[in-house]
């Protein structure tokens, strides 16, 4: 075996190489979009340092099993919550990581801390791991995730090796997703594929969750809509979104990436930018991302929808 992950070749021999030279950083920041796989390839590189075969990582020496039924005594994955916004790791949450850091790994050579989101990371638990992550202890690596590497704060993503994920290619998500649902029909795994911008997480939220699979449906009955002119069932059909704002912000992600794909289509067709097609749809990108704004700032969402769907009728 070795590193099963789709496209982003270079991040995976650049981790292949290291794990050959056995030369490790201190740190190392893996940043890219949400649902890009971040946290999956960090995974499995911590997974490879803890492998005692060649082809790492090899799925059957006692660190891959270990690893893999969660029970590897030196490998600490700590999720910063991003839902709980700059509460996700706290100072006292800092200390107790550094506290660990400082005791010997238990079995294996190295012990591993793998720190989700670090862009919502407090200043002061920042400040607070910042010496350890300057010099850690001996045998201690810090595998950290972030969404870009300008969200980080500079002090610590000066510290990391950098590590960028990027969105794969509409083809590969397609063929990632078609064998992980084989029993899905193919018209839902393509528009998965389409809304996802590449991010393989997202397409498998589109089709595994249930606000994901409900946004999906619902972004693309609207889009129908809107392309036929047919105002009334656009109304109809966004009136759902009236008491949801977890759904409508779904519904805008999916809506705006369903318009990036059909303009990127229309390009590659027609080999020029049709100008009166691309100000209509600067006009959704403005009606959606002000929606969006009053929706995530509590605002009337009756209201908000209805201002919406005339918005974008309007002449
Ligand atoms: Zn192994």
């Amino acid at each position: 075996m070795s590193f099963n992950f789709c496209g982003n070749e270079n991040v995976v021999s650049l981790l292949d190489s290291i794990l050959k030279n056995q030369k490790f950083s201190h740190a190392y920041l893996f940043y890219g979009e949400d649902g890009v796989g971040k946290k999956t390839i960090a995974r499995q590189f911590a997974q490879a340092i803890f492998c005692e075969n060649d082809n790492k990582p090899c799925m059957e020496c006692d660190g891959c099993k270990k690893f893999l039924t969660k029970n590897h005594p030196d490998y600490f994955e700590i999720g910063m919550d991003s839902s709980k916004g700059k509460q996700g790791f706290n100072v006292s949450d800092a200390r107790k990581l550094i506290e660990d850091a400082y005791v010997k790994p238990n079995e294996g050579s190295y012990k591993i801390f793998l720190l989700n989101n670090v862009d919502s990371l407090l200043t002061a638990a920042a400040n607070t791991l910042l010496k350890t992550l300057e010099e850690p202890p001996k045998n201690v690596i810090f595998l950290l995730t972030s969404c870009s590497r300008s969200g980080v704060l500079e002090t610590v993503s000066s510290r990391c090796v950098p590590v960028g994920i990027c969105p794969v290619q509409y083809e590969i998500c397609f063929d990632e997703i078609k064998k992980r649902f084989s029993g899905e029909n193919d018209d839902h795994l393509k528009l998965a594929s389409q809304l996802c911008e590449g991010s393989i997480g997202r397409a498998i939220f589109y089709l595994d969750n249930s606000i994901g699979r409900e946004a999906l449906a619902v972004s693309e009955d609207l889009i129908k809509a809107y392309f036929s002119n047919n105002e009334l069932k656009f109304v109809q059909v966004a009136a759902a979104l009236e008491d949801n704002v977890e759904l409508s912000l779904e519904v805008f992600k999916c809506f705006l990436s369903r318009i990036k794909f059909i303009i990127n289509e229309n390009i590659k067709q027609q080999n020029k930018v049709n100008v009166s097609f691309i100000n209509r749809i600067d006009k959704v990108f403005d009606c959606v991302e002000r929606s969006k704004k009053i929706l995530m700032s509590n605002g009337n969402k009756k209201i908000t929808i209805a201002r919406f769907c005339a918005e974008l009728f309007q002449g």
